[in-house]
């Protein structure tokens, strides 16, 4: 088999990796409409606030088939990325996961040359920019992260590679090795897949949630704190990203955002990934159901706010089972509680106040503070000119000392989401 035919041979199972794009599972239900009308996916689109999110948008099949998605790099630049495993076998047996120890389907690994070289050829051939090198595990964590480690090597220092890397930091990687990844990666990430040890020994009773998990990412704060950043390859340290599997180990909304907010606050995490369960044939949990995508959209939005707006977990609409609502926005939620009463003065909030109204995300909040500074802001006109999303916006704020909602508008604007 040569490269490419494992190239495209190893992409047949890999949906469940999310690289850096909001993860859109291959569902109908992402299309499904909610009560408000829009499907996630349409939501996705509309939410400019939300701007972090970005749509898996494949040109073609045969990109597809290669694994090529296509993600945003902090900034928002979205380029192709090669999304790979090094091998598809592993000897884990993680409850969830297409590539579990025993599961009968063709395996595929690549030795890091070969894997280096075929990555150079499309990069060469401009199908792709970027990799995200991930791989399943063959006799213990560390082993595979030296072959991980020995790819990035062979890119940088052998093929003079200078683009993008994000490296999977493997479960019984040690300190040393994450610091190897650290010097040659722009971005690594350790998958938590549970918010807690109790939940995980539900879906990968093998895999150690403090030891193997959280240790690596506090590693890496604790290398990005105490050294320099000239001994990465690009004077910069990586970011760190986590993923979460949702829905399948009955985990609360609750539980995982709390870990999500510990994470950017403690390890300075640069995000954190939500992927609805999704059965796997031929694993132990084939039967269980798969989980609303909708939830996977309300936990983005709810990160989202919390790393990005200000929001604090307490300000959250849990229910008391610790679940978020799946009919509606959580920032609209929270604006419906505290903000038709006291509506926000668009000539006179700050920065902060007016990233609490819907609609108002921070590029718009950060426009209207610097529009403000020529004179003040009269109309709706003037705010749709500044980007916001006024359907949105209206019931919640004051121009001028005047409401911009009547109490039918208002009305309207409740069932939006
Ligand atoms: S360690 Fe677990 S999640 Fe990773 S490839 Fe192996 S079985 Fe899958």
């Amino acid at each position: 088999m040569d490269a490419l035919d494992k190239l495209r041979t190893v992409s047949e199972h890999m949906s469940l990796e999310p690289a850096e794009e909001f993860q859109a599972p291959a569902s109908r239900a992402f299309d499904q409409r909610g009560t408000c009308g829009h499907s996630p996916r349409e939501l996705r689109r509309l939410a400019d606030e939300y701007a972090p999110y970005t749509a898996p948008a494949l040109s073609d099949d045969k990109k597809r088939a290669l694994g090529v998605s296509y993600a945003a790099m902090p900034g928002g630049k979205r380029i192709a990325l090669l999304k790979k495993l090094l091998t598809s076998a592993c000897e884990r047996n993680c409850f969830y996961c297409p590539f579990r120890a025993g599961r009968d389907f063709r395996r595929v690994t690549f030795k890091p040359d070969e894997m280096a070289q075929a990555f150079l050829n499309l990069h060469r051939a401009q199908v792709v920019e970027g990799l995200f090198l991930s791989s399943g595990i063959i006799n213990g964590g560390a082993r595979m992260q030296d072959k991980l480690i020995a790819v990035a090597e062979v890119l940088r220092f052998k093929l003079g590679f200078k683009g993008y890397i994000h490296l999977k930091i493997m479960p019984g990687a040690e300190r040393a090795q994450v610091e190897r990844a650290m010097q040659l990666a722009d971005r690594l990430s350790i998958n938590l897949e549970a918010p807690n040890a109790q939940r995980l020994t539900a879906l990968a009773p093998l895999k150690a949630f403090y030891e193997e998990l959280v240790q690596p990412l506090r590693w890496v704060e604790e290398i990005r704190r105490t050294q320099p950043a000239d001994r990465s390859w690009n004077g910069r340290w990586p970011s760190t990203t986590t993923q979460f599997v949702v829905g399948a180990a009955d985990e609360s909304d609750l539980e995982l955002l709390s870990t999500t907010e510990a994470l950017h606050k403690q390890v300075r995490l640069a995000r954190a990934y939500f992927s609805a369960f999704h059965p796997v044939p031929d694993t132990p949990l084939e039967n269980q159901p798969a989980e609303n995508p909708w939830r996977e959209f309300r936990l983005y939005q709810s990160s989202f706010l919390l790393r990005d707006y200000g929001f604090t977990l307490e300000e959250l609409p849990f229910n008391s089972s610790g679940n978020l609502p799946l009919e509606i926005d959580p920032k609209a939620a929270w604006a419906q509680r505290h903000l038709v009463e006291s509506p926000v003065e668009i000539n006179r909030a700050d920065r902060q106040a007016l990233l609490r109204v819907p609609g108002i995300g921070p590029k718009s909040a950060d426009a209207i503070v610097s529009a403000r500074r020529a004179g003040k802001l009269s109309t709706l006109r003037d705010l749709k000119r500044l980007g916001i999303n006024i359907e949105r916006a209206a019931p919640y704020i004051l121009l001028d000392g005047r409401r911009q909602a009547t109490h039918h508008q208002l009305a309207r604007q409740l069932t939006l989401w």
